[in-house]
């Protein structure tokens, strides 16, 4: 199904510009291009799926922002980081942490979309040729489209396998409690008192949208998904830590999801006239899983280069030096050298939180990204770059070998009895996967 734009025959529809894929990365571009003015450009926009209504829950920081700030369903300006030793509460001020459903991003694109009379395509693109002058993509029952340009954010697997190949897997449950359980005047950012697993971290957190409703999280960095009744045990153990209890809560609705945590490389120049955007272009965070900022600023600058006739190649997600610190990280967590808990706890006692995550947005200037890499332990990380110098030595020698793809999320059967006494929604969010 297509509309808009007369496709006959075998003629291929002519676009100027393709986006393939209607995720989050592309919702955030049909935003940008509407708010920068750009019009007469036409437009593709090719997914199997038309996203809408919430199937995810962006968090992020930031400074306060006239233009995300009104479809916020919450932000704080504290954050509490705990440990088994400690729960230290932070000011973030002048950033914010702030929490944004899926729902109203996909309403603003679907706008922006109608406005910039682009071509929606309901159809997954299925192969992708760049003769460097243009883009002929072929979709999987609907037309083909030649596009001057094609920006590109189908999950994919990266370019080769990582030296490290974690997930950050998830589930959280919207919780709706008889009484004020929450304090909305802050979020749990990340709370390591959930049992560490053997290899890898885990914590939990809580963002409270009222003292009655919140999203609970059980979240793990770690090689391997947990089964179903995995993840319920560990959000069940979770809400247990927080002193809620279950019978004065019912679950409104339940999120999954899983996000790559690898220093595997995410190609966002393909070819000449393919630009990759979202996770598949490398705008996840290895060493956090945090995708949005750097999504939304990819969007903006593709956004603005097309709004001047440019081309439209938003510059890396991240300083290359940035994207070595994290593969160090990675290898230091993942082989043992440094517990999780302990790793963050440093970096929030001995940096202003601030710093901490302008860091891990990758907009530090290097003299803190000294003062973020001494406040972590010396010997493991000395061990971990020694290490990763010479498995990147190793992988210059061998021949690339195909990267895994990322697993789909671990959708169970909603929990019952002591959770909750209505059904509630569940909301898929294995990468690819239309939403429930
Ligand atoms: C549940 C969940 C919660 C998250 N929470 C956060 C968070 O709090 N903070 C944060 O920074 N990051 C978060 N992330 C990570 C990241 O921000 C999101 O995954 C984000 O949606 C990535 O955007 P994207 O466009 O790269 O991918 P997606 O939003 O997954 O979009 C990809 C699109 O490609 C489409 N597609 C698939 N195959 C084809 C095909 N063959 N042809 C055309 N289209 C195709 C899919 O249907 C989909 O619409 C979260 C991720 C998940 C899964």
């Amino acid at each position: 199904m297509w509309q808009r734009g007369a496709v006959t025959g075998r003629a291929p529809l002519d676009v100027e510009l393709a986006l393939l894929g209607g995720g989050g990365a592309a919702s955030l571009l049909l935003a940008a291009l509407d708010r920068h003015g750009v019009r007469d450009l036409r437009i593709a926009v090719v997914d199997p799926v038309r996203r809408r209504g919430q199937d995810r829950t962006w968090a992020f920081w930031g400074r306060p922002d006239s233009d995300l700030d009104p479809l916020l369903s919450a932000s704080w300006q504290q954050v509490e980081v705990a440990t088994p030793a400690r729960r230290r509460v932070m000011d973030l001020a002048p950033l914010r942490y702030a929490m944004l459903r899926s729902g109203p991003v996909y309403d603003r694109a679907a706008e922006a979309e109608r406005r910039l009379g682009a071509t929606r395509i309901v159809a997954p693109a299925e192969s992708v040729v760049d003769d460097g002058t243009c883009v002929l993509v072929r979709t999987g029952g609907g037309p083909t489209v030649r596009a001057g340009w094609v920006l590109d954010s189908r999950p994919r697997p990266p370019a080769r396998p990582g030296r490290t190949t974690w997930l950050q897997h998830f589930r959280g449950w919207w919780l709706e409690a008889d009484r004020p359980v929450f304090d909305p005047a802050r979020a749990v950012l990340m709370d390591f008192r959930t049992p560490q697993p053997t290899r890898g971290v885990s914590f939990g957190y809580v963002l409270p949208v009222s003292d009655r409703y919140a999203l609970v999280e059980y979240t793990e960095f770690s090689p391997a998904l947990l089964t179903d009744s995995g993840y319920d045990a560990a959000l069940a153990g979770y809400r247990d830590l927080l002193g809620l209890d279950p019978a004065g809560l019912r679950v409104r609705e339940v999120e999954n999801g899983v996000i790559p945590m690898t220093d595997a490389p995410f190609p966002a120049r393909p070819s000449p006239r393919v630009v990759r955007l979202g996770t598949a272009g490398g705008a996840t965070r290895p060493s956090t899983g945090f995708t949005f900022s750097a999504m939304y600023r990819q969007a903006d600058q593709a956004a603005r280069a097309l709004a001047a006739d440019r081309p439209p190649v938003p510059a890396p997600a991240y300083p290359r030096r940035h994207r070595w610190m994290d593969a160090v990280a990675l290898r230091a967590l993942d082989r043992g050298g440094v517990g999780g808990p302990d790793f963050f706890d440093r970096l929030f006692d001995r940096n202003p939180a601030e710093r901490v995550l302008r860091f891990l947005d990758g907009v530090t200037t290097p003299a803190e990204e000294i003062a973020v890499m001494n406040s972590t332990r010396l010997l493991p990380m000395i061990a971990a770059t020694a290490g990763d110098a010479a498995d990147r030595i190793r992988d210059r020698l061998r021949p690339t070998r195909p990267a895994p793809a990322i697993p789909a999320a671990v959708v169970g059967v909603p929990p019952s009895g002591g959770t909750g006494d209505a059904e509630p929604d569940v909301a898929g969010s294995e990468p690819g996967a239309p939403p429930r």
